[in-house]
């Protein structure tokens, strides 16, 4: 046993929780883990995992941020300690990386909580980078992607990350909601990529090969109880419109969750974590009500289409899910080759 890698393994929670929120220096220090990197241990986690870039040729593809700076993603990566990058998430992303290739029933197959970590780490990854990409600039007036203040209000997001290094152990529950759909086969490889996400939803969509993964990160699971919601579209391979529809739908329904998760924690070695029921003692429903115009809005962000075109007051939303009988519609790509806009790409 590695006796200052113990040590870690039995810091207190407030003194974890100090190093999570320690923004200072960000360069570095490990993204995941905090702790601070000197050239012995530094390493550069690649925040779209190398095998997905190699997979789909994406290393000059290049992505848009908030603030509408572009990347390639071969430059999209974050310090990361040795440790953290060969012992904790090698695993996770050799896991995902095989599953992703057998098939959706392979990754369903997966243990959930995995499935959170991996996006919960892209989507965290990209907001480190945003973070780092701030502190980079020469003129502080040109306007900002990400503050530390900004960040804080993620540290429980980082906190639950620290699953992948065992210094935290979830009971039974997961923070956020994850979905898997499987994808239709395209025309290249290059096309079978796509990723988009939402800082202030919390909402992560990830479609690579013939597995679309979507994730809210901390709606406490409200989504996930309503699963059965889509049962009928379950196996039914959806052309990249359609995930790009699930992202919207997905991402605005978090918005409507009228719980906010509490937790109680248990320090130990790893401290345990469960969450309090959301429903309480409250009759109160889990969701707000449906506004069709809002949601006419994300669909329009995450289509990169015009409003008008995807929402007709006063309560029309435009679906490729579904036939006017409310049928699952299943949309061939050859019959429809356009992939949509939106964010990032
Ligand atoms: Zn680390």
């Amino acid at each position: 046993m590695n006796t200052k890698d113990d040590n870690r393994a039995s810091e207190s929670f407030d003194d974890l929780m100090a190093r999570l929120r320690d923004f200072s220096g960000a360069r570095n220090r490990c993204f995941l883990c905090g702790h601070s990197l000197a050239a012995a241990n530094y390493t550069d986690e690649h925040v779209v995992p190398a095998w997905a870039q190699r997979r789909h040729d994406l290393w000059n593809q290049k992505l848009t941020l908030i603030n509408k700076t572009t990347l390639s993603y071969r430059n999209l990566t974050v310090p990361c300690c040795a440790e953290c990058n060969g012992t904790h998430l090698k695993p996770l992303e050799d896991s995902l990386a095989k599953s992703v290739d057998v098939g959706v029933h392979a990754v369903r197959a997966l243990d959930r909580s995995l499935l959170f970590l991996w996006l919960g780490k892209i989507f965290y990854g990209i907001l480190f980078k945003e973070l780092q990409l701030l502190a980079d600039r020469t003129d502080p007036t040109a306007g900002t992607i990400l503050t530390p203040a900004d960040i804080d209000h993620y540290e429980m997001h980082r906190f639950f990350l620290q699953q992948a290094r065992d210094r935290v152990r979830l009971l039974s529950f997961n923070p956020g909601s994850v979905f898997v759909f499987p994808m239709q086969d395209l025309p290249s490889r290059r096309i079978e990529w796509d990723l988009v996400d939402n800082v202030q939803t919390m909402f992560i969509g990830v479609r690579v090969g013939k597995v679309g993964f979507l994730a809210a990160l901390a709606d406490g699971g409200a989504q996930q109880a309503n699963e059965s919601h889509f049962n009928d579209i379950a196996d039914m391979p959806l052309h990249p419109l359609q995930f790009r529809e699930l992202c919207a739908y997905v991402s605005y329904s978090s918005t409507l969750a009228t719980r906010t998760p509490k937790y109680l924690i248990t320090e130990g070695k790893p401290h345990s974590v469960i969450q309090l029921p959301l429903g309480g003692m409250s009759a109160r429903p889990l969701f707000e009500g449906w506004d069709p115009q809002t949601y006419g809005q994300f669909l329009a962000y995450y289509t990169g289409l015009p409003l008008d075109d995807v929402f007709a007051p006063p309560d029309k939303t435009w679906t490729w899910i579904y036939d006017e009988q409310q049928k699952p519609r299943f949309l061939p790509f050859a019959q429809a080759p356009e992939l949509p806009g939106g964010p990032m790409g």
